[in-house]
């Protein structure tokens, strides 16, 4: 038996980068199930959403937005804490960083332990990482729930519907267009990372997702959706993903199996379903783990340090 590469150390291959339009006001910057970052232009300014893992890679979306506007990037909104979106955010010189206050508590709470655990983890995606200036990425405006920005006539709803992949989880929505841009709430044809999740209720932020009806969607990673159809597509399979591995690790659990027991049934339950999403192999060791301790004796994701990354992996994958 071979034993597979930590996390996404082996995933060197270079993906291929599409700005898609959804409308005069909404892009999305997307690399075949990299993180997405999300484009909002208003009448006289930008709103970026999400913003790569390093300034040097940045300066690519940067690039893409300056082949359809030259409006400043006065806004950056952080969707959620996670170091592989946001330490590229001094990249674009915005007046302001955007994110919940549940989202900040985070960055207080985990923001240095998240970083050395993520820069380990995905060593293509934070290429240039010296780029990165020292400490962490914080927001300059918080809010709680709800918060809108007009940029000129277009409002931009920054809104918290409940927690999924992280406490803190915001979406961004354009009433008027029907456009929202979800952060890792909802992966496409990419496998949910759900290390710091609520399995419990992350199926019920998806249900308030699908209430505002949108007729596009840019997920956390894969392709747009531009469709309502693939909107529901999408919403249906990170549901799917969640409540499968929920239900094969309480059944686990129900009868005494221990976390290494447990991890293999639902790798071998989860693997002809899912299996060809991007990311499956690294994400599920720590998707088990945490929905484990959520079942068990933690309410609330425990941090991940770089060492508990690899004391995990050696346990379930040694
Ligand atoms: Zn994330």
């Amino acid at each position: 038996m071979t034993t597979k590469a930590f996390a996404s150390q082996a995933d060197l291959q270079e993906k291929k980068v599409t700005f898609s339009k959804l409308s005069d006001n909404a892009y999305a910057y997307t690399a075949e199930g990299d993180p997405n970052t999300g484009i909002i232009v208003g009448d006289h300014a930008v709103l970026v959403l999400d913003t790569q893992a390093t300034p040097v890679m940045a300066q690519d979306v940067i690039r893409r937005i300056r082949e359809v506007t030259d409006k400043p990037i006065r806004y950056v909104l952080l969707t959620h804490y996670h170091a592989v979106r946001v330490l590229g955010a001094s990249a674009y010189g915005a007046d302001h960083i955007i994110a919940s206050q549940d989202t900040r508590d985070l960055i207080v709470e985990r923001g240095e332990q998240d970083k050395a655990s993520e820069i380990g983890r995905f060593p293509r995606l934070f290429r240039s990482v010296e780029s990165v200036p020292p400490g962490l990425t914080w927001p300059t405006i918080t809010f709680s729930g709800k918060m809108t920005l007009w940029l000129g006539s277009l409002e931009v709803q920054l809104l918290q519907l409940g927690r999924g992949h992280t406490k803190g989880d915001t979406v961004a929505w354009l009433p008027s267009q029907k456009i929202l841009f979800s952060g890792d709430l909802v992966e496409f044809d990419a496998t949910p990372y759900a290390g710091d999740a609520y399995f419990k209720d992350w199926p019920g932020t998806l249900d308030n997702i699908a209430r505002l009806e949108p007729r596009a969607l840019v997920p956390g990673r894969g392709a747009a959706l531009t469709t309502p159809e693939q909107v529901r597509a999408g919403l249906a399979g990170t549901r799917d993903f969640i409540a499968d591995v929920r239900a094969r690790v309480e059944a686990g659990v129900a009868a005494g199996k221990d976390l290494k027991a447990v991890y293999r049934d639902t790798a071998e339950f989860l693997r002809p379903k899912y299996g060809h999403w991007v990311i499956f192999d690294h994400c599920l060791p720590f998707d088990v783990t945490r929905c484990y301790d959520e079942v068990t004796a933690y309410p609330d994701p425990r941090i991940w340090t770089a060492e508990r990354d690899r004391e995990m992996w050696a346990a379930l994958e040694g």
